[in-house]
């Protein structure tokens, strides 16, 4: 198992690391910030079987996504578990981001340009078959510089699927109603379905999708047809986008090419050249 992984040339060298301080908070452990090399990182903490075969797999998959709108992985060490090593994103999550900002300090342009950054990491992973799974504005990061990318993909989600019980702890009101049924369906159509979610989320500054409703009715509603209103103030060729993304059939949702092409139509409209 390691052979493969220094094969690979992703195993970094604990010594060289150094650890900073606790950034935030995983469902596995902690993510502290820290410096590799002169570059600023961040760690993840993982407790895990790491020589599970998931680990490779994705481990090798994860050497071949660069993609200026996915979080970069810079490798992983074996210590107590594992660590993930990666760029760090100093502006947190977009949902934390968008909450304790508001309306008032983030513009209508600011908002298209993340869910443009997004559906770019998005494509690329589509143009890769790579499904994420847990798409949400929780699982984007931002960049000093505003850049928003996609987070939580490969290594973490090959972690949660060798440790317990998954359907526990479904992602319900980010979830394609295929996604939710009894055995598990997940494409690149459930991952557009959680795209609109997650345009409903940058849209309305981080609120809880399908605000005062329970996990069941979500659930319940959603199979019968019910879908979210456009946030306040929304733009009405983003509403029109995210119910698309909510379309029941999953093939008659769009790709992620088709709503990259969207979007950077709609931000050409209002940032001319
Ligand atoms: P999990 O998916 O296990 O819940 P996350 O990857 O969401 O863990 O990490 C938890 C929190 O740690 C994030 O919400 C974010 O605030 C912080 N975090 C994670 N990765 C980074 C990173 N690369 N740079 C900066 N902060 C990060």
């Amino acid at each position: 198992a390691e052979m493969e992984l220094t094969k690979a040339g992703w195993l970094l060298d604990i010594t060289v690391l150094k650890l900073g301080h606790i950034i935030g908070e995983g469902e596995f452990g902690a993510v502290f910030d820290g410096e590799y090399l002169a570059q600023r990182v961040a760690v993840k903490t993982i407790k895990c079987d790491v020589t599970a075969q998931a680990f490779l797999q994705e481990a090798t998959v994860m050497t071949k996504l660069q993609h200026k709108n996915l979080v970069r992985l810079l490798g992983v060490i074996l210590h107590k578990g594992l660590l993930i090593v990666t760029e760090l994103m100093t502006k947190g999550n977009l949902a934390n981001f968008l909450r304790t900002r508001g309306r008032s300090l983030v513009g209508s342009v600011q908002l298209l340009r993340f869910a443009l950054d997004v559906c770019e990491g998005m494509a690329y992973l589509e143009s890769k078959k790579l499904v994420h799974r847990d798409l949400a504005a929780r699982n984007v990061l931002l960049s000093d510089d505003d850049v928003a990318k996609v987070s939580d993909f490969g290594l973490t989600r090959a972690a949660s699927r060798v440790s317990d019980d998954q359907r526990a702890k479904l992602p319900v009101r980010w979830s394609a109603p295929e996604a939710l049924t009894k055995e598990v369906k997940y494409s690149t159509k459930s991952d557009v379905w959680s795209y609109g979610i997650l345009l409903w989320e940058i849209f309305s500054y981080g609120r809880q999708p399908y605000p005062k409703m329970s996990l069941k009715e979500v659930m319940e509603r959603v199979e019968g047809g019910f879908r979210m209103e456009a946030p306040e103030d929304c733009l009405p060729a983003i509403y029109a986008l995210m119910t698309i993304c909510w379309a029941k059939e999953p093939r008659r949702r769009p790709t992620f090419h088709k709503m990259r092409e969207k979007l950077e139509q709609e931000m050409k409209k209002r940032c001319p050249g």
